[in-house]
């Protein structure tokens, strides 16, 4: 359906001039830029590519084959650099003193800390040597299975610096999940430590790594990082503990030179629409485009305090708290807690403790905060913030609204940044100097990026600007994956196969008269009812409008007349009572936002939603209970909170 959604009307937010008066980029730079970027994209990367320092300086620019059956992507491939030396050793002339990364624990009684460049600098070469004093050699793997503490940060760079390729599994994964990533990997070694506290609990990581590593080739060696001091079993011969080791380590070691074509990362997709896929980035062109996607999308300048408040399990984490800050000499924030502990006035809190310049979350963070009011982010003091981003999901335009008035007190602009695992960095973005936004719209695309709208069933380009179809990117981008680990096969099947000649992103879009890019969801997702398509992102954005809706989730559902019915899960705000009356309510609500095809069919009450662990909502598990086959739920590796299943599936609507 083009639907005539809230969207439609929307109105467009210039960021206030005296955001503009200092901004990066400008509305003519940006068009200048862009043009010229797509125009001669050998010659602009070939410029920009300086950004960064290299061993031996890169000839070859780029050399990029989309054929299915053939594909093959290299940037810079015959320049050589080391990515710990550009996100650490590169700063130590000017900024040494500087603090590189703040940490703030889950309790905000435990002390913050600041960790300088120079200490940044120490701790990353003593945690290497650790790593090769345990045979680790460059191009080996190691998988990462930590909190959100500094020593994830030093495990990642340290790899990077002897060039050996880390694979971070979130913390929060079963031992199952990761003893899959250690195999799949072959990893020579896990890091972990003993507890990952989080919201006052915590979990016993190292228990988790046993039971993993039981799974695993003995040879696997456990980094455990004493961080809470709880008591762990320790396995002589195998288990080591790294602190210790660190702190007689020598504090220096060479950074190795690697390849611009060498892996730097393995990363599992979250599994939102199957089986995770194991990402691969390599060194020179991730670099590049996460730092300049960094400076640009954030407007960054010296001495800001940047805060992404995802975890490093996710690329998010990789990209916008380690690799894309650092490289750029930036302040970045790494936070071990959660947005509701012990109030839900913690994110705010620590915006305001540590004068956060740029905030960057996800909208399921922002719709859960919303569920308690206004007053946790009134009684902080937000004035040292200037901008404000998005990620993850579309966001719905309540959301961006109370976002907008509440955090950003009309005086942020939003970066609605779409960009996925793949892509190693934003894609379609507004750069906030020069693109005006519009709630739940992500814009425009950044530099060197190519979007295209193709119909679904035909592959057919449409060339209008207006257009609606599937998103697909045109040519590449020195920020997108390799292949999947171990399979190249997959990796074209993915990405490459259904549209000859162009990058699949699996999801689907509109485009407005303006050239404007509207998310609407998981081509996966779209429903079909009684012949009119629609995005589940419309529906659940009509029913978080309602005031009493905390979060909606909708799926097609097989439906005798219609062929698919409307299937939606609603979580209510804290405090207000499902009734039958407001089901009927909401029927009626949505009606009237979207139009009588969007009435949704059953309406499930959901105490929780089933996400992954990056927020997103696992539609397709929710789409097996709408069709009454909960036996098969696929792979539920990632999902954050197992339990919220068994209520849905117990008090599911559709008992037929
Ligand atoms: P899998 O590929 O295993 O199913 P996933 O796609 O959820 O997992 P990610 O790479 O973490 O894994 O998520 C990327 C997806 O997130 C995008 O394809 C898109 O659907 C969604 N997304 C991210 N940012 C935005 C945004 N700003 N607006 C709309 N959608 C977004
Ligand atoms: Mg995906």
């Amino acid at each position: 359906m083009t639907a005539q959604g809230p969207t439609d009307q929307a109105r467009t937010y210039p960021a206030p001039d005296t955001f503009k008066a200092r901004a990066l980029v400008d509305a003519q730079t940006y068009e200048k830029m862009y043009a010229a970027s797509v125009g001669d994209p050998d010659a602009f990367w070939g410029e920009h590519g300086k950004r960064l320092e290299w061993i031996k300086p890169y000839t070859k620019v780029k050399n990029v084959n989309f054929t299915f059956g053939e594909v093959s992507i290299k940037w810079f491939e015959d320049g050589t650099l080391n990515v710990a030396a550009n996100c650490v050793d590169r700063h130590l002339a000017t900024r040494a003193e500087q603090t590189a990364i703040i940490w703030e624990p889950d309790d905000p009684k435990t002390p913050a800390r600041h960790i300088t460049y120079r200490e940044l600098h120490e701790q990353v070469c003593r945690m290497a040597n650790v790593l090769k004093s345990q045979g680790v050699t460059k191009g080996d793997r190691v998988v990462i299975y930590l909190p959100m503490i500094p020593e994830a940060a030093f495990a990642m760079l340290a790899c990077a610096r002897i060039g050996a390729i880390h694979s971070i599994v979130f913390a929060g994964f079963s031992a199952d999940a990761l003893a899959d990533r250690v195999n799949d990997s072959a990893a020579k070694v896990v890091i972990t430590a003993d507890e990952a506290p989080r919201g006052g609990r915590r979990t016993a990581l190292k228990s988790n790594a046993d039971a993993a590593l039981l799974r695993c080739s003995d040879k696997v060696r456990c980094l455990v990082v004493k961080h809470t001091g709880g008591q762990t079993t320790w396995v002589q011969g195998r288990d080591v503990d790294v602190l210790e080791m660190m702190s007689h380590a020598s504090p220096d070691c060479p950074p190795e030179e690697v390849g611009a074509e060498d892996p730097l990362f393995v990363l599992y997709t979250s599994g939102s629409t199957g089986k995770p896929k194991g990402v691969v980035h390599t060194s020179g062109g991730y670099l590049v485009y996460a730092a300049m996607t960094h400076e640009l999308v954030f407007d960054y300048h010296p001495g800001d305090v940047f805060w992404c408040t995802a975890d490093v399990g996710w690329v998010t984490g990789h990209s916008y708290i380690v690799y894309g800050p650092l490289a750029n000499g930036a302040t970045t924030v790494m936070f071990e807690g959660v947005p509701t502990w012990p109030d839900a006035g913690r994110f705010w809190e620590v915006c305001a403790k540590h004068k956060v310049n740029q905030f960057y979350t996800a909208p399921t963070a922002i719709r859960a905060l919303m569920a308690f009011g206004t007053e946790p982010v009134e009684k902080h003091d937000l004035s040292s913030l200037r901008l404000l981003g998005s990620v993850g999901e579309p966001i719905n335009p309540e959301a961006w609204n109370w976002y907008n008035t509440h955090v950003g007190k009309g005086n942020c602009p939003i970066v609605d940044t779409w960009w996925q695992t793949e892509t190693g960095g934003h894609l379609i973005t507004p750069l906030p100097g020069a693109i005006p936004a519009k709630p739940g719209s992500a814009t425009r695309p950044f530099f060197g990026v190519k979007p295209v709208v193709l119909e679904a069933e035909s592959g057919k380009l449409i060339e209008d600007t207006a257009a609606e179809g599937v998103l697909c990117i045109a040519d590449s981008w020195p920020g997108q994956m390799r292949t999947v680990w171990g399979d190249h096969e997959r990796f074209q099947e993915t990405y490459f196969q259904q549209y000859k000649g162009y990058y699949f992103s699996g999801d689907g879009c509109r485009r407005d008269a303006d050239g404007y890019y509207w998310i609407t969801g998981r081509v996966d997702d779209v429903i079909n009812v009684s012949g009119h398509r629609m995005g589940t992102a419309e529906v659940e954005s009509a029913l978080v409008a309602h005031d009493k809706v905390a979060e909606a989730a909708v799926v097609g559902y097989p439906h005798d007349v219609k062929g698919q019915g409307i299937y939606a899960y609603v979580t209510l705000m804290h405090g207000v009572e499902p009734t039958e009356e407001l089901r009927k309510e909401l029927e009626v609500w949505v009606r009237r936002e979207i139009g009588p095809i969007a009435k949704p069919d059953l309406i499930q009450w959901a105490p929780g939603l089933p996400k992954t662990r990056s927020g997103k909502i696992m539609r397709r598990i929710l789409r097996k209970i709408a069709e009454n086959d909960a036996a098969s739920l696929g792979d539920t590796s990632t999902l954050a909170d197992p339990g919220v299943v068994d209520d849905l599936v117990e008090n599911r609507m559709n008992k037929g």
